[in-house]
């Protein structure tokens, strides 16, 4: 495919200017050099990076060094960074190029994309910059530039969302410069077109959808929220013959640590009648009438619990268990205890015109 070289143009002449051309993996650009650098640069910035390449580069000068270490050697070198995994994949990785390949470098992105740890973006990375090859990236900050370049929707961990990227990152990299153009696409991701973009001072803002349509940080679109597991729990709302209900405290830790509760009980047990006359006879009371509420659904950050409320007229004899283990209170002032809120709503809902019905 042709590029299209408005937008590397504009890359390039803005990398002439601004771009850096003194890191130390750019000189020598070898194939081992822009690798390691690749793999550290994946989760670490570059000015954490510079130090770490230069002790690895004096400890471990080409592939046939590193191979032929002990994977202990390359951790201890590699300590601080973090990711371990990367470090052993690097291990991994030299090993087969110095038995696969008598230690050089394969030519194509595919080939090379098939050693530990390298994938298709760090692949095109490695040989764009240490050979020229036409090949191109898309690492995290390419995926933004482009996403908000093109006004691409969605989120790109999905695969046609990701599809598509590589299609405009293959139409924009050059046939030219392949080095400068590579570092430079990343650079700009970095620098400006970062979460907040400096769109001001960037050379491709005549190019740029995001920014004519006033909403770059709408893109790359974010991960969807995972659907959160649903439980249940009945609450039964306990309610003597003056119209207080019974409250207790739940237990310091776990949801509503602390805070005051009806009884709760598991929404599906297999005998729902003995369990809830259990719950009452522990607390020396017996049941009268009793009904449903409409149930609702409170929404905790990681489930949903459906709450099916249960109203049960009782006959207290169990003046004994008060303060000790729970609290007689009215719905309309049930003084100050800190209440679960949808205790709380169901309070209110007594306290409306439901409570004035039943007394
Ligand atoms: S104009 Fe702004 S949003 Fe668009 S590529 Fe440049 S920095 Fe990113």
């Amino acid at each position: 495919m042709l590029s299209e070289p408005a937008f590397s143009d504009a890359v390039l002449a803005w990398y002439d200017q601004h771009g850096r051309n003194d890191l130390p993996w750019q000189h020598p650009r070898t194939p081992y050099r822009v690798w390691v650098s690749e793999i550290m640069l994946q989760q670490t910035q570059v000015a954490t990076v510079i130090g770490y390449f230069e002790r690895f580069m004096a400890t471990f000068p080409d592939v046939h060094a590193l191979a032929a270490a002990d994977v202990d050697q390359v951790l201890h070198l590699w300590t601080g960074l973090g990711y371990y995994a990367r470090a052993r994949n690097l291990h991994k990785a030299a090993r087969q190029l110095v038995e696969e390949h008598g230690g050089d470098f394969p030519e194509t992105v595919e080939e090379v994309a098939t050693l530990p740890g390298i994938g298709r973006s760090t692949a095109g990375a490695i040989l764009a910059q240490s050979r020229g090859v036409r090949a191109p990236i898309l690492d995290g900050n390419v995926k933004r530039v482009l996403a908000r370049l093109h006004a691409v929707p969605g989120w790109p961990g999905k695969k046609p969302v990701e599809n598509r990227l590589w299609e405009l990152a293959e139409r924009h990299t050059p046939d030219a410069r392949l080095a400068d153009y590579t570092q430079a696409v990343m650079d700009l991701g970095a620098t400006l077109c970062t979460r907040r973009p400096d769109c001001p001072r960037c050379p491709v803002i005549h190019l740029c959808q995001a920014h004519a349509d006033g909403n770059p940080q709408d893109y790359p679109g974010r991960k969807p929220a995972k659907d959160k597991p649903v439980r249940a729990t009945r609450m039964l709302i306990l309610q003597d013959n003056q119209g207080r209900v019974w409250l207790e405290p739940r237990p310091p830790s776990g949801i509503w640590g602390g805070l005051w509760c009806f009884p709760q009980l598991d929404a599906s047990p297999d005998n729902p009648e003995d369990a809830r006359d259990d719950a009452l006879e522990r607390r020396g009371l017996t049941a009268g009438h009793q009904e449903n509420l409409p149930g609702f659904r409170h929404t905790f950050s990681h489930f949903h619990l459906d709450i099916e409320p249960r109203l049960i007229r009782v006959d207290s004899h169990g003046e004994a268990v008060q303060d000790a283990e729970g609290r007689w209170v009215s719905p309309a002032d049930p003084g100050e205890l800190g209440l679960a809120a949808p205790v709380k709503k169901l309070l209110d809902q007594l306290h409306g015109p439901r409570q004035r019905g039943l007394l």
